[in-house]
């Protein structure tokens, strides 16, 4: 039984609203110091072919040997995935002409992947439940090298540096249904990847690219044709491509066509797909067990001694932040959407209020931070800083108002906060006989507005301004609004 469509997610074509289909085929950089079958390293932005081993470079005669590192975070991150790990693999040549991996023939794996079926938990904007993506299976293979054709008017170049690279190829099931799904799933999936430390997650480097494959049709029918959008290396980009796609997509089809399955590219530039090539069927690769290598096989206690080691993953860590210190969903998202982010979190939060502790990361510093382009990581204010402001507005020594004055200054100054609030008398006026004098002073230059306050009690909130004013902003609101209630004669 398919569930019902979210009519929000449907596309108006001219004849009728059509649903979109996605399947993801993401391609992630094994994040290990070698390469999958050889020593080589795995370094970025060295000399172009400083980095290739003979075993790369496909020399006859020369054997590839498996990188076990590469094993373990292959089934580190199917475990990450709630996958099921499959403790006998086998690694299968796929015939095709690559100009940049001399081989002539990809190492990958075909019928018998390391992990097989697992999910994501991805929430996306603006949905009040998440949407599960379910895993197809993910498989270790090799990277190709670059052909480099813009240096020279006659010559191309190749660099093989990272020929031989291991990636996980990580395949969903048509599970997606929008642009803003699919974003969301590759966001959540690289934030997997980057807490496992399976993946650095980089898409400027080309370190996780995806290979978008989408179909419309109309809400019940059965899945349409797909065309697979090749290689793109944003989230962005993955959405637009999604959208202009599916649109093309429809516009042939509401023109009485049909959809050829192919292989396409987006062009960012141009905002289009355009065809590549018609797509090759599996029997085309002629795939058979690679003869150099041996079925890759372990026993559970391997696997078991790796679950039992995982990080805490984002979901569970969410989880918890709601639980340990009572925040939104939404807040525990944010703050857990990067490790980094839920450490800082977490250190400025000891022994204080965890839901006012949020508000000051999210909304004060994340803010901040997002302004400048800046990394958590490279953050003025340390977790110490935000801990002793949110001290500092808890016990009522400051204003929120002010607080933000402090942070500003701590952010471009550095220092310790309550030294600073002491050093420059900023500390909240409760003392209740300067407040009245500033209340009373109000009140004797304003009698109009005495007058229509009595009449319109929601005039109080011109006095409190005035008052708050007057005192630079630090006398303390609570107490600025009973004593004016009260010699305002308004009730409540
Ligand atoms: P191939 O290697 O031929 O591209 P895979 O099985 O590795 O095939 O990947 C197929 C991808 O296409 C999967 O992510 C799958 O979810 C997706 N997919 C399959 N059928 C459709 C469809 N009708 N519309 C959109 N995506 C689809
Ligand atoms: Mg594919």
């Amino acid at each position: 039984m398919n569930a019902p469509v979210n009519p929000k997610k449907l596309i108006k074509g001219a004849t009728a609203d059509w649903e979109v289909v996605i399947g993801l085929e993401i391609h992630a950089q094994v994040n290990t110091e070698a390469k999958l079958f050889s020593g080589a390293s795995t370094r970025f932005g060295s000399e172009p072919n400083a980095n290739v081993s003979l075993v790369d470079a496909a020399m006859p005669g020369m054997l590839p040997v498996i990188n076990e590192e590469c094993v373990r975070q292959a089934i580190r991150t199917g475990l990450g995935l709630k996958a099921e790990i499959n403790h006998r693999s086998v690694f299968d040549r796929k015939n095709y002409f690559y100009p940049d991996l001399p081989q002539g023939y990809q190492i990958s794996q075909y019928q018998h992947p390391i992990v097989g079926e697992g999910e994501v938990i991805v929430d996306v904007p603006g949905y009040s439940e998440p949407i599960i993506v379910r895993i197809e299976r993910l498989h270790l293979e090799q990277d190709a090298g670059k052909s480099i054709h813009d240096q020279d008017p006659r010559l191309s170049f190749v660099d093989l540096n990272r020929s031989g690279v291991a990636l996980m190829e990580i395949v969903s099931k048509p599970d997606i249904r929008s642009s803003e799904e699919a974003k969301a799933y590759v966001t959540k999936l690289r934030t997997i990847l980057r807490y496992l430390g399976t993946c650095d997650g980089d898409m400027e480097k080309g370190n996780l690219r995806a290979d978008v494959n989408v179909s419309v049709r109309k809400p019940g029918d059965p899945l349409g044709t797909r065309c697979e959008i090749k290689n793109v290396n944003s989230v962005r980009f993955i959405g637009q491509a999604i959208e202009v796609e599916a649109r093309r997509q429809i516009g042939i089809i509401e023109d009485g066509g049909t959809i050829d399955q192919e292989t396409r590219l987006y062009d960012p530039g141009k905002g289009e797909t355009r065809s590549m090539r018609s797509k090759e069927e599996a029997h085309d690769y002629r795939y058979f067990p690679d003869p150099d290598l041996l079925p890759l096989e372990f026993d559970g206690a391997y696997v078991k001694a790796l679950a039992d080691a995982l990080p805490e993953l984002p979901d569970a860590k969410k989880a918890r932040f709601i639980n340990q210190y009572g925040l939104s969903a939404y807040d525990a998202s944010v703050l857990s959407a990067e490790r980094e982010s839920a450490d800082f979190f977490e250190e400025a939060a000891k022994g204080r209020d965890g839901k006012q502790t949020a508000n000051w990361v999210i909304n004060e510093l994340f803010g901040r931070l997002n302004k400048e382009g800046r990394d958590i990581t490279a953050s003025p204010v340390s977790a110490a800083q935000i801990g002793s402001i949110v001290d500092l507005i808890g016990s009522g020594a400051i204003s929120g108002k002010i607080a933000k004055d402090l942070f500003e200054i701590v952010w471009t100054e550095g220092g310790d906060p309550a030294a600073i609030v002491e050093a420059r008398g900023m500390k909240q006026v409760t003392d209740t006989g300067a407040i009245e004098k500033a209340v009373d002073e109000i009140i004797a230059a304003n009698p109009d507005k005495v007058e229509q306050a009595k009449a319109k009690p929601s005039m109080l909130g011109w006095f409190v301004g005035q008052v708050m004013k007057a005192s630079g902003g630090k006398a303390n609101p609570g107490t600025v609004n009973g004593m004016l209630k009260a010699k305002l004669g308004i009730d409540g």
